[in-house]
């Protein structure tokens, strides 16, 4: 069934971002054992800086610049300012909506649901009545033609929940060329600071959810934003559909195009060891890297942030399984304010 929410929970645009409040995070225990260290344990961290080079400004659509920026520990110093224009260098956007109930999945995107990835390809479109155990779901006509939105106003007013009925069972798509003149500016800190307590992410919603962080939780090196939680269950209680294509991605008016899931379709950097690609930065300038190793396993020891340390990476991140809606829970480095 599905769960609705409240639209109080719906500021300006239900694809734009929700808070995901991290309840639990904590502060990264480590202790410094036996051995004789004066410093904080802190101290003990390999620290990378983040590598400019890596974002892929090639054909201009992401550029970075040297900043001073004030963290949210208080330390004034140089944050790389990375400006990005909603066109990727490393891959197509799209398909979201397939046309027709034949289609295959290489007519649509993708959709998660209960930690899985779902192609949304014409037997999705066809079969939501009985996926959702909701006979309001009918999102084809006679012809199996599915109900797509068509312009950038449908675009801005099937995101807008107040619109209701007029929406319903409509594929919503807004397409790269609504948001060709978007650009968006993210700060992070050259050299990231890990902090003994965690941050939890912020964003809208009602008050006292969401922490006092960036709602936003990393970039890939295309510059497309790793963003918070799309809110599925607001999308699902409009009977609406707004896929994601299959990097992961959608669009909105405010947004531009974002990340809902790390599916690898980005660029990916292989690591000379076994351990997982790295896919980006997190807003604390701690490395992103996949979920997965080169054996397809999950690293056993990740903080409540997703987080951990080696020697070769210091401390980083790995980003959740594709169908969870989510990347990493809280940030423990200090973000620019
Ligand atoms: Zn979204
Ligand atoms: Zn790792």
């Amino acid at each position: 069934m599905i769960n609705r929410i409240k639209y109080t929970f719906l500021v300006f645009s239900f694809f734009g971002l929700i808070a995901a409040s991290c309840g639990g995070c904590s502060s990264d225990d480590i202790s410094s054992e036996s051995d004789v260290v004066i410093d904080s344990s802190m101290d003990d961290l390999n620290v990378i800086n983040v590598d400019a080079s890596l974002f892929l400004t090639s054909n201009g659509s992401v550029t970075v610049t040297t900043v001073p920026c004030t963290l949210s520990d208080g330390t004034s110093t140089d944050c790389y300012q990375i400006v990005a224009t909603s066109n990727p260098a490393d891959h197509e956007m799209g398909p979201w909506c397939p046309d027709n109930i034949t289609d295959g999945a290489d007519k649509g995107g993708i959709w998660l649901e209960n930690g899985e990835v779902y192609d949304v390809d014409g037997a999705f479109i066809e079969n939501m009545a009985s996926f959702y155990n909701d006979s309001t779901w009918k999102m084809y006509d006679a012809n199996g033609d599915i109900y797509t939105t068509e312009t950038e106003d449908d675009c801005a007013n099937a995101a807008n929940p107040n619109v209701g009925v007029e929406y319903e069972n409509y594929c919503v798509e807004c397409l790269p060329s609504y948001v060709t003149d978007l650009t968006q500016t993210y700060q992070i800190p050259i050299t990231p600071i890990k902090q003994s307590t965690s941050t939890d992410f912020g964003g809208f919603g009602p008050p006292g959810v969401g922490g006092n962080g960036p709602s936003q939780r990393g970039l890939a090196f295309n510059g497309v934003v790793f963003d918070a939680p799309a809110p599925t269950d607001a999308i699902l209680g409009a009977y609406t559909l707004a896929p994601f294509d299959d990097a992961g991605g959608h669009i909105n008016l405010n947004a531009g195009y974002h990340y809902h899931a790390a599916t690898g379709v980005s660029t990916q950097i292989t690591q000379t060891d076994d351990h997982a690609a790295m896919i980006g930065y997190a807003m604390d300038g701690f490395g992103l890297y996949a979920q997965l190793d080169a054996d397809g396993n999950e690293p056993t020891d990740l903080d409540d942030c997703r987080g951990h340390e080696d020697d070769s990476r210091g401390y980083h991140y790995h980003v959740a399984a594709p169908g969870t809606n989510s990347f990493i829970n809280c940030l423990n480095g200090a973000y620019a304010n």
